[in-house]
Parts: C-alpha cells; sequence; structure tokens
C-alpha cells in the first residue's frame, strides 16, 4: 500500500502521484490566513492547459471579432468615420490655433519667400508671363475661329 508523504502529490488531472516540486504553488486564503498550498494538478498539466486555454481564447476571440465585423458593420463604419471627424476637427483646431498664434511672422515669412522668388527668378518669370500672353492670346484666337465656324456651320448644312 502506498503512503502518501508531504513531499508527494497526486495530481488531480492526469492522475499521477509526483514529487511535490511537480506542482507550482498558489497563495490560498484560509479563514483569515494566507497558506501556500499546491495547486490540485502538476505543472506537466497545468501548462498543458495553460496553451490550450490560449489557443482556445486566441481562437474564440478572432471568431468574435469575425463575428461581430460582420454585425456591427455600420456600428464600425460610423465609429471610423466619427474618430477620423474628431481628428480632423482636433488637426483643424491646431491649425487654426496655430495660425492664429502666428499670423503675423507667418504673413511676413510669406511676404520675404515671395520678395526672394521674385528676385530669384525674375528672367524666369518674366518669360514664363510672356510666354502665358502668347499662349493665350493664340488660344483666344483659336476659340474665336472655332465658335465662328461652328455658328456658321449650323445654319449652312453641309449635305
Ligand atoms: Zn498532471
Amino acid at each position: 500500500m502506498h503512503t502518501k508523504t508531504v513531499d508527494e502529490k497526486k495530481c488531480n488531472k492526469c492522475g499521477l502521484t509526483k514529487a511535490i516540486t511537480e506542482f507550482y504553488f498558489q497563495k490560498v486564503k484560509i479563514a483569515n490566513s494566507i497558506r501556500i498550498s499546491p495547486y490540485p494538478h502538476c505543472k506537466t498539466c497545468q501548462k498543458k492547459m495553460t496553451i490550450a486555454c490560449r489557443a482556445k481564447n486566441k481562437k474564440h476571440y478572432r471568431d468574435y471579432r469575425k463575428v461581430y465585423r460582420q454585425t456591427h458593420v455600420d456600428q464600425i463604419r460610423f465609429n471610423s468615420w466619427k474618430s477620423y471627424h474628431k481628428n480632423r476637427e482636433q488637426r483643424l483646431e491646431n491649425s487654426r490655433k496655430y495660425w492664429a498664434e502666428n499670423k503675423e511672422r507667418l504673413a511676413e515669412k510669406r511676404r520675404e519667400y515671395a520678395r526672394e522668388y521674385r528676385r530669384k527668378n525674375r528672367e524666369r518669370i518674366t518669360a514664363s508671363r510672356r510666354l502665358y500672353y502668347l499662349q493665350n492670346r493664340q488660344k483666344a484666337i483659336d476659340r474665336a475661329k472655332e465658335s465662328y465656324y461652328r455658328r456658321t456651320a449650323k445654319h449652312e448644312p453641309t449635305n
């Protein structure tokens, strides 16, 4: 007959009697005093249970999210819309604030930049202005011709 010693414990999971070092311990509160007591199952079983539990939870969580996505399409869409707009408001507010606080400085900076740009690109600006003028003059002529032809074509059937 097997006599149970303090150093051995039967696992209630796998049913094996193992050395007490094969068990994890936990704090158990019994009648206002805390005792250190071994878990009812051995370390090997504990590990297996933890892995199984984690896998189960993972699958459960994944399934839950999948179902949630399917049943809350509008809610999810609304939430993302809401958060986008909330952030958008915040962003606008921030930029408004920044603009208000730095109005003078920014305006001066812009003027300075424009002056600098003009100074550096005087020739290029003059050239592109001339080009723009020429192009638009040509365009205006083309438009005028086109509308003239269209008008005359309307009154005189070609066949
Ligand atoms: Zn066990």
